[in-house]
């Protein structure tokens, strides 16, 4: 399927599933936003996680990978999603006490591996897996992500590989178009 057919079709499973909201919105950080992701609400559907992982497999194949890692717990499906499709093994790598480690699985040393993510913002998660391999002595091919929200601002290496590269607006409340509109504001995750 061409990208921009894929990211259309993309695009409608995220408001089909609920991943992407639109209206008026008090972010964790603080700021406020007329857009709120969260990909596991794409994921929970496996027809979903299919299609999005089929598309990311064509996007990371040229990367020629033997292996996908992913950070957990966001990356999980759908790097396992992007390994089905490529017929790869897949490892997940797991924060503990702060570090990200490799605590299940041996070190894929020598192997080409990518790292597959569900959103990119900084880019630290998927870092600091690519960093962890890298060290273990095995080479990090690239990353790929469903959404990559870094405005090309990651602190990755290289440029993710994504389906969607989507950078929305926030602010801080005083500056908030929307309250001055007067539209309530709502906290993601306390309905739907
Ligand atoms: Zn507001």
């Amino acid at each position: 399927m061409q990208e921009d057919l894929v990211a259309q079709r993309l695009r409608e499973m995220m408001r089909e599933s609920g991943a992407h909201l639109e209206g008026h919105f008090r972010l964790t950080s603080g700021y406020h936003s007329g857009d709120y992701i969260q990909c596991a609400l794409l994921l929970r559907y496996p027809r979903y996680a299919e299609f999005a992982g089929r598309a990311l497999a064509d996007r990371v194949r040229g990367l020629s990978p033997e292996m996908i890692a992913s950070p957990a717990i966001g990356g999980i499906v759908i790097g396992h999603e992007v390994a089905r499709a490529l017929d790869l093994p897949f490892i997940f790598c797991e924060r503990r006490d702060g570090a990200m480690t490799l605590s299940r699985f041996p070190m894929p040393a020598g192997k080409r591996v990518v790292v597959i993510e569900d959103v990119i913002t900084t880019g630290v998660s998927s870092g600091e897996v690519g960093r962890l391999l890298e060290e273990g002595g095995a080479l990090w091919a690239g990353t790929g992500t469903i959404m990559d929200r870094s405005g090309g601002q990651s602190s990755l290496p290289h440029l993710p590989e994504s389906l969607w590269q989507a950078v929305f607006p926030v602010w801080q409340p005083e500056d908030c178009p929307l309250c001055r509109q007067g539209l309530p504001v709502v906290k993601p995750g306390s309905r739907v």
